[in-house]
């Protein structure tokens, strides 16, 4: 006889526990407790569910990296105990928390899977109940005595992802999430089909590490055509700051106008970090492709190479906080640690 999967349950927030409050007709979170009392079919699922809550849950915009290691300290302390994870987050800062959990696991051997929903789990029409029971059917999903999935993902409307692969593409489609640069894990249909060839294949035999040191002193600069050489300036003599996620066009290009690459050098002389990602939602930044890069290429600004922006900011504040070389930071960055790059 085989014996049950152990899944532990993380309320963190978000609308999937949430009640309209009669006063002023707003959404705000409840009892975890109650949220169970929603679900009686839970029961039914073939596997020993554990709950436990952050005790004031957070509506997901109010996240943050210290939030993080908290989810994350739930994790360690409890990870020899259980077979997989389920985390219930708001989806608003859901891809940019799987990111930064999916680096700060280091050698992880378990699945550790997000989800949320559009609509409370006590609506008529709530999107949470297969959200949640799916999710933890595939947390709890083994072959062989081993966890089929090994990774963070992130389970919303019928597809599991690569949790630093997806992004928020709509704030009211039940479909919210996508992932444009890489295939999603599993589909749930009439059955549960597998992506075999996209998983994460782990090493078990590298013992798990959970990095909790993460840089927070770091900026995102979305360009625009129009923005001034005064703003850019400004924003590059931030005297705090480590590291800069640039959001470019298309393929990674910038304007090339002398007062840019000029306030450009003077970031990097400085040591401070930068990374170019594109804007669009797929596809990748391939410097030197078009004139308006080739001077980053010179530069040796890093490449987030086909990265969301979410990504990049994560594994930016993870690797930030890791005692790495100036030297080795662009090798290391534009190497793939848990598959967020192709
Ligand atoms: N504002 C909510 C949150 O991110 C939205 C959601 O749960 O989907 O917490």
């Amino acid at each position: 006889m085989t014996q049950k999967a152990n899944i532990l349950l993380i309320y963190t927030g978000g609308t999937i526990g949430m009640i309209k409050d009669f006063e002023t007709g707003a959404l705000k979170s409840f009892n975890f407790d109650d949220l169970l009392q929603h679900i009686p079919e839970l029961k039914l699922l073939d596997c020993d569910i554990d709950t436990v809550s952050f005790k004031n849950p957070i509506d997901s915009s109010n996240m943050n990296p210290s939030y993080w290691k908290d989810l994350a300290s739930i994790i360690e302390e409890n990870y020899n105990a259980f077979n997989g994870f389920v985390v219930l987050h708001g989806s608003d800062t859901m891809s940019y928390t799987s990111s930064a959990i999916s680096f700060m696991f280091e050698n992880l051997s378990k699945p550790i899977i997000f989800t949320g929903s559009q609509l409370p789990i006590g609506d008529l029409r709530t999107d949470a109940k297969e959200n949640l029971i799916t999710s933890i059917q595939l947390a709890a999903l083994t072959e062989k005595g081993k966890p089929v999935i090994n990774e963070v993902g992130l389970y919303f409307e019928y597809k599991l992802y690569r949790a630093n692969r997806t992004t928020k593409i709509n704030a009211e489609h039940f479909e919210a999430f996508d992932s444009l640069n890489y295939p999603a894990l599993a589909e749930s249909g009439v059955h549960l089909s597998i992506n075999y060839d996209a998983l994460y294949k782990p090493n078990r035999k590298k013992k798990l590490k959970v990095n909790y040191n993460l840089e927070s002193n770091i900026m995102l600069i979305k360009m625009f055509p129009g923005i001034t050489k005064e703003t850019i300036e400004h924003l590059f003599a931030n005297p705090t700051v480590k590291g800069i996620v640039l959001e470019t066009y298309g393929s990674g290009n910038l304007t090339t106008e002398d007062w840019f690459i000029e306030a450009l050098k003077q970031v990097l002389k400085k040591g401070i970090v930068v990374v170019n990602v594109t804007q669009c939602s797929g596809g990748a930044v391939s410097m030197g492709l078009y004139e308006t890069s080739v001077a980053l290429k010179k530069l040796k600004v890093v490449s987030g190479k086909d990265c969301t922006t979410e990504a990049a900011l994560a594994k930016l504040m993870y690797l930030l906080g890791q005692k790495i070389t100036p030297t080795s930071f662009k090798t290391i960055f534009e190497t793939s640690l848990r598959g967020e790059m192709s």
